[in-house]
């Protein structure tokens, strides 16, 4: 699946632009704690490809709680 997104949690970093060191946390979590096989989040263009067992609209509704809204 790829989805255009925004991701507002980098907002709260020192960097507030949706830094590779975000992306890497971020990427880590959802890995660790949702059903997903694959993540690749690309910051610059806010582009996401996963692998997900998961319904489309089951894994929207998890990735708002990280602060990641798909478009
Ligand atoms: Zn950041």
């Amino acid at each position: 699946m790829e989805f255009a997104i925004s991701y507002y949690g980098c907002q709260k970093c020192t960097e507030r632009v949706n830094c590779d060191r975000c992306k890497e946390e971020l990427e880590e979590k959802l890995l660790r704690d949702l059903n997903i096989q694959h993540v690749d989040i690309q910051m610059g263009p806010k582009r996401m490809v996963l692998d997900s067992r998961l319904e489309a609209d089951e894994l929207e509704e998890l990735l708002e709680e990280y602060g990641i809204f798909v478009q």
